[in-house]
């Protein structure tokens, strides 16, 4: 296992030819902007490289430049330079295609997950990224790559959506930085705010209000959250891209230190699971906490996919983070 620097993935990208670019399951503005930034990149840099996603991209990001071009399914390895894994945290996260991968040569690992177990042959991994999206940047910036209107739209989503519109405590002086190179590059920012944030599909909004009539304000209002069955969310006649934002909600209460959303979900082999996403303040580690359901992500924002029954869980995450509160 080794460490590597921004140089060293530029070198290894620019000495190959061929490459597929990939994230992880339920991909968000992160995962698909960097992986469609890179991929554009590289094209231009006259390499070949497939973008790959198992999961289809939600609705708020069919905006992205080269979106229609996703492979759904696995292209093969053989003759790659690199299989480029970005924003994954955890090896598992890559999906269905673990199996296939987990032993295959020439993996790159690009991520800013603190707990990433540097899965890669190669890995650039660095928690004081915003956004994986800033990782490639650097890369780019590394191998002198002169950003075009396309990938500044990609990495402009991902550094923007992975800061929550600059709301985040990872809006670094450098991811505005980024953002800024990036509008100058032609990334049109009214038009991505515009889909990110602003509109709305009604089954959205029905959603969120089935949502939150299971509001629960717990623990004289330092923990609350919602829990969604698969009912309300058939009902709303909602998609499975239709919860970004909803922990949000019970996060904005004030005085909230720990924030969650439970729901049903039925993944792509026909089996019930169930999803958790937790915001925390400075005082819990999130991380901690979704560990216990053999999640991940980041101190203040993680999620989990676990098997069970929806109250059971939802009763043990609660309980999980009051436990995180008592010993904060
Ligand atoms: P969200 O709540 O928005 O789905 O995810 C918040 C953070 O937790 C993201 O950084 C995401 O990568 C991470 N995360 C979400 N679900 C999982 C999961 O099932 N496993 C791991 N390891 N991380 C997750
Ligand atoms: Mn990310």
């Amino acid at each position: 296992m080794t460490m590597n620097s921004a140089v060293e993935i530029a070198d290894l990208l620019l000495g190959g030819r061929r490459f597929v670019a990939l994230s992880h399951t339920n991909p968000d503005g992160d995962a698909l902007g960097a992986v469609l930034g890179l991929a554009h990149a590289l094209r231009r840099l006259g390499k070949e490289c497939v973008a790959y996603s198992q999961d289809a991209a939600p609705y708020f990001l069919r905006y992205l430049p080269g979106v229609g071009d996703l492979r759904r399914d696995w292209p093969g390895h053989n003759d790659l330079d690199a299989i480029l894994v970005l924003d994954c945290g955890d090896f598992y996260r890559v999906g269905k295609i673990l199996e296939t991968i987990q032993n295959a040569p020439r993996v790159v690992n690009i991520d800013h997950h603190a707990s990433n177990p540097m899965f890669g042959e190669w890995n650039f991994v660095d928690e004081s990224a915003s956004s994986t999206s800033e990782m490639v940047y650097r890369i780019l910036r590394a191998a002198d790559f002169v950003f075009d209107a396309d990938t500044a739209t990609c990495l402009y989503t991902g550094v923007f959506s992975d800061t929550r519109a600059f709301h985040n405590a990872n809006s670094s002086p450098d991811a505005y930085r980024i953002c800024g190179e990036m509008v100058a590059a032609g990334a049109d920012p009214a038009r991505v705010a515009r889909h990110l944030y602003i509109e709305q599909r009604p089954e959205s909004i029905r959603l969120m209000a089935a949502a939150l009539t299971t509001l629960a304000i717990e623990d004289d209002g330092r923990i609350a959250g919602v829990t969604v069955t698969r009912e309300m969310t058939d009902g709303a006649g909602a998609a499975q891209d239709a919860f970004e934002g909803l922990v949000d909600i019970p996060r904005s209460i004030i005085g909230v230190e720990g924030a969650y959303v439970v729901r049903e979900v039925v993944g792509s082999d026909g089996k019930k699971r169930i999803k958790g996403s937790i915001r925390t303040t400075e005082r819990i580690d999130a991380t901690v906490v979704t560990a216990q359901f053999g999640g991940g992500g980041h101190r203040r924002a993680a999620g989990f996919t676990t098997e069970g029954e929806l109250g059971d869980i939802r009763d043990h995450l609660v309980a999980a983070l009051r436990e995180q509160l008592g010993s904060a």
